[in-house]
């Protein structure tokens, strides 16, 4: 196309050109969103994908297509067949179901487009408040520090990143992990996979991470910890880590902070807390005790869009000690700086800025779906929802010591049950089996969305309730279901009890 067919001095290019008929159609839009949270709390959890989602055939779009058209694609193509989280059934992995009114958050984040890197604007001051509101929460030291991320992996990179700084010192910065050889993390073998991933990221590799035996309630023996610390300083290895689980994937299990605190202190390590869901426990007073020396942790990482339903994606790092924090990742390039002349601040002001907490520049105003979120639900009412599912928890896993064909197989510390379907007679390996596919089935029947995983060699029906929506019906639901696909499942494959024990 020739410049001269460009209007230099015409309205923007991509602006709509009939206003009054784009706010009919974005109106007509958030109808068509409310209506999708609304109406998806209904019917099947899940679905299989049809071959028109999967196919991806597409051309790339040369020319555009009007916005209603686009929202029409999205209602039938896409709203369908989502994964699930915002419907009631819905306890796989650790999702968080989102809100209502998380959508009028995410329509005034597009409005506004804040660019939350640095400088002089409002929303800076909005994630500031936000980052003061959950110091006070925690409890950290005045000098505490955070920044809100995407999420709880990207979270422990930056917490493991002050970690290594705080132990090597400023000249990591230039020297890299060269400055001091055999650096070493810590954490339970029941560890979130985020932590070696960040070991890998940091050029210290897998190998780098110790798995701490656990205790049979899964949380970290920390007198194994303690023994591998001093047999390891003896070594002449560089302990510069200890990750602690608040809330382990697998099943919830909370390590005993209060004794790590005092480890690391007495170590000279630095004390990271995995807290993506569990950590927001501390909002109910109920559950609050459990997580009991939190406040003495170096630095937490957790997640806003888990148990706090804000939308995706939003997590949070917070350092107990912000200086720290800021100098392993500031820098001072000329076109970055933060200026003012005098009185006047102008908009370079504003030190420090979020870019300096982390290792994104340009990001995005997630900042304003926590602040909506925390302002409208407030504190307490978020930490109801939170100890509902906690209540719920504990009720499916008293439930299902009643059934003679359940077994229970982790105590439940928060909101996940770990359970099986167990007949008698039947081999562990035929147990693994018939547990995978009768969650297979519970999702493609649309039933109920549970995962799957494995503790001590035994696959598990895993519920993980992070879910506002979730009543006790649907609970039991999930139980019904359950033992009637066993048995279904059991008879289809022959595996009845009389065969097999007629086997053995
Ligand atoms: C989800 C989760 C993570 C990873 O968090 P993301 O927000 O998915 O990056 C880490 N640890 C635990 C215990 C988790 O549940």
């Amino acid at each position: 196309m020739s410049n001269t067919l460009l209007d230099l001095d015409a309205p923007s290019l991509l602006d709509p050109e009939d206003w009054a008929d784009f706010r009919a159609q974005a109106h007509a839009a958030l109808d068509t969103a409310l209506e999708f949270i609304e109406q998806r709390q209904q019917g099947a959890v899940w679905q299989e994908l049809p071959s028109s989602v999967t196919a991806l055939d597409q051309p790339l779009p040369r020319k555009g297509a009007p916005l209603d058209s686009l929202v029409s694609d999205v209602q039938k193509k896409i709203m369908p067949y989502t994964l699930g989280n915002t419907h009631p059934r819905f306890w796989g992995w650790v999702h968080g179901s989102g809100t209502p009114s998380g959508l009028v958050a995410q329509m005034m984040m597009a409005a506004i487009n804040a660019n939350m890197g640095g400088r002089e604007h409002a929303p800076i001051y909005v994630e500031r408040q936000v980052i003061r509101w959950l110091v006070e929460l925690f409890a950290l030291p005045e000098g505490a520090s955070g920044v809100i991320c995407t999420g709880t992996s990207t979270a422990t990179l930056l917490g493991l990143s002050v970690a290594r700084h705080k132990k090597v010192g400023q000249v990591l910065r230039s020297a890299g992990n060269a400055a001091m050889p055999g650096l070493r993390a810590y954490a339970s073998g029941q560890v979130h996979v985020s932590v070696s991933k960040a070991l890998e990221l940091m050029g210290l590799g897998t190998e780098a991470l110790c798995a701490v035996p656990v205790a049979s309630n899964y949380s970290m023996d920390v007198n194994a910890l303690e023994a591998q610390l001093q047999a390891d300083i003896a070594e002449g290895l560089e302990p510069f880590v200890v990750v602690s689980c608040v809330g382990s994937v697998n099943s919830g299990a909370i390590d005993d902070l209060q004794a790590i605190n005092r480890l690391c202190r007495k170590y000279g390590v630095w004390h990271h807390v995995d807290g993506a869901f569990g950590a927001l426990s501390i909002l109910s007073e109920s559950l609050r005790p459990r997580i009991a020396g939190i406040e003495e942790a170096d630095s937490i990482a957790f997640d806003f869009h888990k148990w706090m339903h804000v939308g995706y994606a939003a997590g949070c790092l917070l350092v107990a000690d912000g200086e720290q924090h800021r100098a392993t990742f500031a820098t001072s390039q000329a076109y970055l700086k933060a200026e003012s002349q005098g009185e006047r601040v102008g908009m370079s002001g504003g030190a420090p800025w979020p870019t300096d907490f982390g290792v994104e520049l340009s990001r995005g105003f997630s900042a304003l779906a926590v602040w909506f979120q925390l302002r409208e639900m407030g504190t307490e009412r978020l930490g109801r929802a939170i100890y509902r599912n906690c209540l719920q928890a504990s009720k499916l896993a008293e439930a299902v010591t009643e059934q003679p064909e359940l077994q229970l197989l982790a105590p439940v510390s928060l909101n996940i049950v770990c359970f099986r379907y167990a007949p008698q007679f039947l081999s562990e390996e035929a147990l693994n089996d018939l547990n995978r596919r009768i969650v297979i089935e519970l999702q493609c029947r649309g039933i109920a969305a549970p995962s799957s995983t494995v503790l001590d060699g035994r696959t598990v029906i895993r519920v993980a309730i992070t879910n506002h929506r979730t009543r006790w019906s649907d609970l039991q639901a999930l139980l019904n279901e359950t033992l009637a696909l066993g048995a279904e499942l059991q008879a289809d494959a022959g595996l009845t009890s009389s065969v097999l024990s007629a086997n053995f």
